[in-house]
Parts: C-alpha cells; structure tokens; sequence
C-alpha cells in the first residue's frame, strides 16, 4: 500500500530535504471570509510552460467535475505549471443544487456571471468577482472546466452529457485527442464523448477565451447511469491527454493517480462500479467516514493498480457476483494484491460475499464459505446480533446484544481448508434468523454475522448485515476501518475464533 509507491518515496525524499507537501502542491483560499471561500491548489515545475487551470464544481449537482478536479489537484507536472480550483460554488455543492442556494435562473448560475462587456469579463453576482480576479492573477494559457450533463449528446439528447465543448476553431486538435482518448473504451456509439463549438455565453471558460486569449474548454459527462469513479475517470483521461500533448507530463498514467501521496488522512476507495449499489449508498458510505479522504473507485481504476495509493478499499452492497464479473479477473488478482501487501478490506453484504472462498469468483481473502447459497434471497429484516468481546473492543459498545438491518448478507463457516491462512475471528453472531422464499430462518441463527482476520499484511474485517443503514450504529463502518487501518496488529485474538463456542 501507501509506503510501497515510488512516488511516495519521493515525496518521502521532499519531506526529509525541505519544506515539504508545499513542494509538492501550492495551495491558497478565494473569497476569504466569505461563504464561497474555495481553496485552489497549484504545482509549479519551474521549468518554462504553459499554465493550465483546471475548474470544477461551478455547478453543485454535478460531482464528477468536482470530484475529479480534486484529485487532478494531486498532480504535478515536468512543464509549466497547473492550477486547479476543485470547488467553485461551495453553497451549491453542500446543497447539491445547480444553483447558488437561494437564487433563482440565471441570478443563481454562477456560469453566468462572467459577461464578456467590451471585450472585458465584468463579473456579477456573490461569488464570480473573486473566482474571477483569480482566473487573471494565474494568466492562464488553457482553461478546462469540468461539469456534467444529464443525457448522452451522441444518443440525441438535448443535453451536453458527454461532449468536450470547445470555443475556438483553433483549438479543434487538442479537442481531437481527448476525444479519442476518452472514447477509448466506449463501444456504445450512443456513450461516444462528441465535438461540439462555442461556449455557452457568459459562462467562465467562454470569458477566458474571449478575454484573455486562452484556449478554453468545458467538459461534460453524463449522469445518467453510470457510476461516480466512471464520469471521474473520464474527466482525468481528458484532462491528462492535454498535459502529454502540451508536453507537460510525460505519459497519461498519471490518470490513474486519485490521493495526494502526502495526505495525513485515512485514503479509502469505494467502489462504484459494476454490481454495486446505487450512488446514494456511496454517499452515505462517506457520510459515515468523517476525517477520511474518500473517492469513488471502479473496475478500470483498480485492473490498472490504482488501490495501492489507498489505505482500504470498501466494497458495498449490491451483487457479489456482478462486482467480481465487472472488475474481472485482472481486477481481482488486483484486489488480492492491495490486501496481501498490507492494505484493508471492508465488505459489507455483497462485499462480504466477495471476500469469501467457495465461489468461482471469490477472492478468498478469509477462510469462509458461503453456506445454504441456494436460498440467497432469504429476505430483509431487523436481527439480533451478539457481540463478542473482540466486537465490543472493535464497535467500542458496552452493549453485546443489538438489532441491526439484514438484506441478504451472506451465512458463513469455517472453510475445509485454511491454505495458510489464519482462522477468522468472530466480532458478533446471529441470533434470530429470516427465511423468505423457501429459506429456513433458523439456518442463520448462531452463525457469523460479523468477522474480521488477516490475509497477507492487510486487514479484512466482513459485515453480512448492514450496520451503515442501521440506526444508532452509524458509527461502526468508521469503526471497523479504524481497526483495519491501525499500524500494529495486535495478535492473539486469532485463538479465539471459530473454535470458541457460540454461546
Ligand atoms: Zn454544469
């Protein structure tokens, strides 16, 4: 994980040898003191360039272009110098509305507030004076702002989803590579990122264009079914395929770089892609992860190794058989890799299923198999769960018996075989069961609801109920990365296992 990166040591190196992270990223506030206080982060190579600035999250109902902006924030590039404000409209963004919160049309769009008077942006509104003075003070060569449509341009929406937009003709070429680039991939020829012209009037990057001279483009992918990490991603291929073609950055690999290699926070990756739950279930994933970086992470982010910049990978709710199809066999070797080197794993429901042997899609982390598999669709319902004393230790509750929300989590035991493993230790058990369809309620009762134990360096700790949609336990996802993320393990509870009696 973490230490084992090249560019960690590096950064490494930097911390011993001078001022640190600032060598790695500058980084200032807009708009001090007022409600739209936005921080902005820059990497100056030093060497003779372009400056490239990067704007997301003008609109707040758009997260990839906030969200991928962040993490181009992380970047640092051979040439020139790139800047980046990764959260432009912060009211709009904690609101998640289009709009400045309580302003209507176009008085509450702040991508159009940037009029273009005689030749000359005169900003207007609450936040666009600031946003913009900063835009001029970095005299910038390139503008790329970063939002989303709802549809998919290519498919006859009237929406702008997947589309680079483009203000000058001169610039037709550099739009022509990202659009290969990003459309590496697509097979649907209706997803297909097409070329369209002329920025929309008053709108920031169309008052670079005109005003400063710089080669302004807006990009916009599409909400509509496709998960966070995906629209992220393709926010980044474009962007970094205009650092290689401007010869700021040597290859586009950096795409895969998500985390700031100094941040001081717990790095968790949720993934989002095949299989998963909806983006709803993410957010509250986060919500519950206070203090933690947090980025959505999908079957194209981990086939290219991008967990090992992470501390924990969470793999939700959903389908465990659709995420170990959608991040296939590549991906899955990945995963393995991320653990055994000392990175965590937290499975929740059909994460909890991935981790476990007896499927011809586990990742066998821990040495459990999945039992009484042909009645899978057993039900939801509230069960009791005891606690054991591990699991007190771990949730940091006095209090061992609970209810917590069952949605089809799977039922475990003890594998035949260990294959070197060490025996899962049991945090709480099952004392009530549910049995729709066919299923027998009491074939999960005395059975592990949670567990945790070790594969390789890393951690794995596994819930088959839902403690992040249970009231009153929405501490326990924080909890359990706590324990997963901590430097030293503390041994000797292994013992106590499987082996101990359930009661
Ligand atoms: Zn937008």
């Amino acid at each position: 994980m973490k230490m084992n990166r090249p560019w960690i040591r590096l950064a490494a190196t930097l911390l011993l040898a001078a001022p640190v992270a600032a060598e790695i990223v500058e980084q200032g506030i807009i708009g001090e003191g007022t409600p739209f206080a936005t921080r902005w982060y820059s990497h100056d190579s030093e060497v003779e360039g372009p400056t490239v600035l990067i704007i997301g999250g003008m609109h707040g109902d758009e997260p990839a272009g906030h969200r991928a902006a962040t993490q181009v924030a992380t970047w640092s590039v051979d040439r020139g110098r790139i800047v980046v404000v990764p959260a432009a409209n912060p009211p709009a963004l904690a609101d998640r509305t289009r709009r400045i919160p309580g302003l209507e049309e176009d008085a509450g769009d702040l991508n159009r507030h940037f009029p273009v008077v005689d030749g000359t942006v005169t900003p207007t509104g609450p936040a666009a004076p600031a946003l913009w003075s900063f835009v001029v003070s970095v005299e910038p060569d390139v503008v790329i702002d970063l939002h989303e449509g709802y549809g998919f341009r290519a498919a006859g929406s009237k929406s702008v989803g997947s589309s680079i937009i483009t203000h000058r003709r001169a610039d037709d070429a550099a739009q022509a590579l990202m659009l290969e680039a990003v459309n590496t991939g697509i097979e649907d020829p209706e997803r297909q990122f097409v070329p369209l012209r002329s920025i929309v009037a008053r709108s920031l990057a169309r008052g670079a264009a005109v005003s400063l001279d710089a080669e302004g483009h807006i990009f916009e992918t599409t909400t509509a079914k496709q998960p966070l990490s995906r629209r992220c991603r393709q926010h980044r291929t474009m962007v970094a395929t205009r650092l290689v073609a401007l010869d700021m950055i040597e290859d586009a690999s950096i795409v895969n770089q998500l985390v700031c290699p100094v941040d001081a926070r717990p790095t968790i990756a949720i993934y989002d892609g095949g299989g998963a739950g909806g983006a709803s279930q993410g957010r509250r994933f986060e919500a519950q992860l206070p203090g933690c970086r947090v980025d959505r992470i999908g079957p194209a982010d981990i086939q290219a190794g991008g967990l090992d910049q992470f501390d924990a990978v969470i793999f939700p709710g959903g389908s465990g058989s659709g995420q170990a199809k959608a991040i296939q066999q590549s991906g899955r070797d990945s995963v393995r890799s991320f653990v055994k080197d000392g990175g965590a794993y937290i499975g929740v429901c059909a994460g909890a299923y991935l981790a476990l042997d007896n499927y011809s899609w586990s990742l066998q982390l821990l040495a459990l198999d999945s039992i009484d598999r042909e009645h899978w669709r057993r039900g939801r319902a509230m069960l009791r769960i005891d606690l054991t004393e591990p699991g007190r230790e771990v949730f940091d509750t006095g209090d061992s018996t609970l209810d917590i929300s069952f949605r089809q989590g799977p039922l475990m035991r003890p594998s035949a075989e260990l294959d070197g493993r060490d025996e899962a230790e049991v945090l709480a058990w099952f004392r009530t069961g549910v049995g729709e369809n066919g299923a027998d309620p009491q074939v999960m009762v005395d059975t592990p609801a949670i567990v945790r134990g070790r594969f390789g360096q890393g951690r794995v700790l596994l819930f088959s109920p839902h403690p992040e949609k249970t009231e009153g336990l929405e501490s326990w996802l924080r909890s359990a990365l706590d324990w997963s993320i901590a430097e030293q393990q503390s041994t000797g509870d292994a013992a106590r296992g499987f082996s101990s009696s359930p009661r």
